[in-house]
């Protein structure tokens, strides 16, 4: 192991013999959005239902993108093995919401192999038949804030065995954080950020809470305004 971690260019050992593939397992799709909600919570199930197809859009975004680039074409990714949708923060401007998403999809991929290795690797196939994003990951140069920056093949390059640990360990932290938070379907993910946002409301901005009505009473029963009438002769007429 030694001559893995003191050379960053053999960053691929790093990630099959230390790290065990921690970004392809599960692989993480992440998407930011906003989503602007006018005129308070009123029709819950309507905004309820928005926030799915949003969370669904992003979904499939990602699933279209992640293919390979043979002909046909293989896509990486089915259904989410989790979905973990966090309200990162909330805006209450009059009756206007402005809530901002994190949608992160837990996928299984199909090229990676039992060893946690890429079966598609181009050491493997000779060219490189992945997406993009594949490539890019644990760039050996980048730094950090980059593209395919990772903190992993970073200490690697440096050789320090206890960072490299340490850096493994945060990170199969952060993973199994956000696979424990998530659940395992997009409805219950809108649910959840509908309840968030619900309770934020409660706290924040009453107003933009739908109103409760009052049961109707029986026709006979006297009226909820305290006029002393019956209902049907005052405010159910
Ligand atoms: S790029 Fe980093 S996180 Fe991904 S498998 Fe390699 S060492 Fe692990
Ligand atoms: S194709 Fe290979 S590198 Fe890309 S997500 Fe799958 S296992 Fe990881």
């Amino acid at each position: 192991m030694a001559e893995v971690a003191q050379t960053k260019a053999s960053f691929s050992a790093v990630c099959v013999e230390r790290c065990g593939g921690i970004c392809c397992d599960p692989w993480w799709g992440i998407i930011s959005y906003p989503v602007v909600k006018e005129g308070g919570l009123e029709n819950i199930s309507v905004f309820r239902a928005d926030v799915l197809k949003g969370i669904r859009a992003r979904l499939q975004r990602i699933t279209d993108a992640y293919k390979t680039s043979e002909a046909p074409q293989r896509p990486l990714f089915g259904t989410p093995e989790k979905y973990n949708v966090i309200v990162k923060d909330i805006r209450a401007t009059g009756e206007v919401l402005t809530i901002n998403l994190i949608a992160m999809f837990a996928f299984k991929c199909r090229f990676l192999s039992d060893d946690k290795s890429c079966s598609i690797h181009p050491s493997i196939t000779g060219r490189d038949i992945r997406p993009p994003h594949c490539g890019w990951l644990g760039a050996p140069e980048a730094r950090q804030g980059e593209r395919g920056y990772c903190r992993i093949i970073d200490d690697a390059g440096s050789g320090d065995e206890a960072a490299i640990a340490r850096a493994i360990e945060a990170e199969r932290k952060a993973s199994a954080k956000s696979l424990a938070e998530g659940v395992a379907s997009a409805e219950e993910a809108a649910q959840k950020v509908v309840d968030t946002i619900r309770g934020w409301c409660a706290t924040n901005s009453p107003n933009l809470l739908p109103v409760e009505r009052p049961a109707e009473p029986g026709r006979n029963d006297p009226c909820w305004c305290g006029s002393g009438s019956k209902f049907k002769r005052c405010h159910g007429r």
